[in-house]
């Protein structure tokens, strides 16, 4: 009997969570409970972390899970490389399911930096007006560069916010590029600084970006280690067949 743990927090995360559900294949979504209204899934949920490699091999253990899919954020390392670890471990098939990475198209103004402490020092120097798109997590590390007026979109209204200077938009993606190019008009964007996530529900600002001639500060992906990777749900199931998982319908 298989037993699946989807790792969770992403769009493909949730499609894979209702294809797994479809086929009435034993499965438990998995959140770190960094959202305060997590989204309901079809698979039985649980919330927060496993503590680190080994709490996830014990966990792997304990409740005989049998094939675990990776379905976290590209940016979203740590777990990943805690979910390699415990499965070489424990010897249980992996398998992450992400998205391809955003490439730059004719007319994008992007400028690549490995990781967020590099996109930091980037912003050294005089003050603009910029959208910064990397989520609630990071903002601490811009603090560092406190003279910037900054657009901030969240997913949580904010209790506490790191930085003086602040527009907060609490919102949800999917986004539309004709939205985001109108919001960055009305903040007079001057630039743009986002992470390498991939998918479509984030790219609008960049196409917006693009029509407006706004340049981008663009965060490459951290680098995993070796890993089968998959970018849809019909290959995550290809997969999970090919490795003992009966698909029922
Ligand atoms: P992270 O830095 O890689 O993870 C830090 C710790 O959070 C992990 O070591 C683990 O704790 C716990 N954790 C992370 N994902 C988990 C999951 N799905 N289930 C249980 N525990 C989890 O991850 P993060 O960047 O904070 O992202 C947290 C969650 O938000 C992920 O589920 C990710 O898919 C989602 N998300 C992240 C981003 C982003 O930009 N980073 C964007 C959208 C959504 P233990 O070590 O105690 O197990």
């Amino acid at each position: 009997m298989s037993n699946l743990l989807i790792l969770g927090g992403t769009t493909e995360a949730n499609a894979l969570a209702k294809a797994i559900s479809d086929q009435g294949i034993a499965a438990v979504y998995s959140y770190a409970g960094r959202v305060e209204t997590p989204r309901p899934q079809p698979l039985p949920v649980r919330i927060g972390g496993f503590g680190g490699p080994d709490g996830l091999a014990g966990y792997i253990q304990q409740n005989a899970i049998t094939h675990v899919v990776d379905a976290t954020h590209p940016f979203a390392a740590q777990m990943s490389r805690n979910a390699i670890t415990a499965c070489t471990a424990t010897k249980t098939p992996l398998v992450a399911l992400t998205r391809p990475e955003w490439t730059a198209r004719a007319g994008d103004r992007w400028r690549h930096v490995p990781d967020i402490a590099a996109a930091v020092r980037e912003l050294s120097g005089a003050p603009h007006r910029v959208f910064l798109a990397v989520g609630r997590m990071h903002l601490e590390d811009f603090a560092a560069q406190p003279q910037h007026h900054y657009l901030l979109r969240l997913v949580d209204e904010p209790s506490a916010l790191p930085l003086p200077n602040c527009d907060v938009v609490v919102a949800k993606g999917p986004f539309a590029e004709d939205d985001d190019r109108a919001l960055m008009k009305r903040h007079d964007i001057e630039l743009v600084v986002s992470k390498n996530a991939g998918g479509s529900g984030a790219r609008a600002k960049l196409d917006a970006a693009r029509t407006l001639g706004i340049p981008v500060l663009m965060i490459d992906r951290p680098v995993l280690p070796q890993r089968t990777e998959l970018t849809n749900v019909v290959q995550a199931l290809d997969w999970l067949s090919h490795s003992g998982v009966n698909l029922g319908v």
